[in-house]
């Protein structure tokens, strides 16, 4: 079940060939590039080739492909940069086209969040911890919502 290319998607027409791409890796289902802002020298994208615009519709092979490509990726950017740690995260933001971003990571902060950031950026500030009664009703209102999805059996 891809979706079809979409003319009016970056990451379709790249996928496609259509645009060129500095490519680190590509297959039948997945492509590998860099990133051209890079965070770090390195920082590269994984995109599925069927358009998705989020990464929670990817059908689980797709999903585990995007993942085992960033895998390979990251012990390559282990061995090449002397990192010992590498980042992989989707964020939905720029380009409406499910891609997963991996990045060596340099400093802590290379990727962050502001919740991190309360003692300056030289430090790592874990947010505060909330109330145990929080945390329930937080883990609560994910259980019955993640139960609301698997009771529905997949009728996407
Ligand atoms: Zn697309």
């Amino acid at each position: 079940m891809s979706a079809p290319a979409q003319a009016d998607c970056l990451f379709c027409r790249i996928a496609a060939g259509a645009l060129p791409a500095h490519k680190l890796f590509e297959d039948e289902h997945v492509l590998a590039f860099l990133d051209l802002h890079p965070i770090r020298p390195g920082h590269a994208l994984v995109i599925p080739k069927a358009h998705h615009v989020w990464f929670e519709d990817l059908p689980e092979p797709l999903a585990t492909r995007v993942t085992t490509c960033a895998q390979q990726i990251a012990r390559a950017m282990k061995r090449l940069y002397g990192v010992e740690r590498v980042s992989m995260f989707y964020t939905g933001i720029h380009v409406p086209h499910a891609h997963a971003h991996v990045v060596p990571m340099h400093h802590i902060h290379d990727v962050t969040s502001v919740a991190y950031l309360d003692a300056g950026p030289e430090s790592f500030t874990p947010p505060p911890q909330p109330a145990p009664e929080a945390l329930r009703a937080s883990a609560d209102a994910l259980r019955t919502e993640m139960g609301a999805e698997t009771g529905a059996s997949g009728g996407r």
